[in-house]
């Protein structure tokens, strides 16, 4: 389980710091490209830092790792057994981020998705699908 763990933060924070994208991000990219959707990626010039901007529908779009994020009840989003506190006090940071960060988008008039890791693995199509959906829909 440490091994684990230790595992999960070395390439989170290899991903982070080099700025390198991670496979889910690219996938959900190229499905939005193939699909003819043009976007912006990583867009530092609005809260939370969107990991796809899509201009013409006004849309940012958060592709979350479900254990940083900590995904509400899902299986990926363990809390680990050793540090337990220091690990929920960060869950937690984590958490109130992503709110803040989706009501200043909103207050911005920018509709927000969110695509969960877990979403991806089990169900790629039906989430892609479900997410072209979600873009074009009026608010
Ligand atoms: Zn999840």
């Amino acid at each position: 389980m440490a091994d684990r763990v230790t595992k999960e933060i070395r390439s989170y924070n290899m991903s982070k710091i080099k700025g390198k994208n991670t496979s889910i991000e690219l996938k959900v990219r190229h499905y939005l490209f193939h699909h003819g959707f043009r976007y912006k990626i990583n867009v530092k010039d609005l809260p939370g830092t969107p990991d796809i901007y899509i201009s013409k529908y006004n849309v940012a779009i958060f592709i979350n790792g479900c254990f940083w994020h900590h995904h509400y009840n899902c299986k990926l989003a363990y809390i680990p057994k050793t540090r337990e506190k220091y690990w929920i006090s960060k869950f937690n940071k984590n958490i109130d981020n992503d709110i803040k960060n989706k009501k200043e988008l909103e207050q911005m008039d920018i509709k927000v998705i969110t695509i969960w890791e877990c979403e991806i693995k089990d169900c790629f199509q039906y989430r892609m699908e479900s997410l072209l959906e979600e873009i074009k829909e009026k608010r």
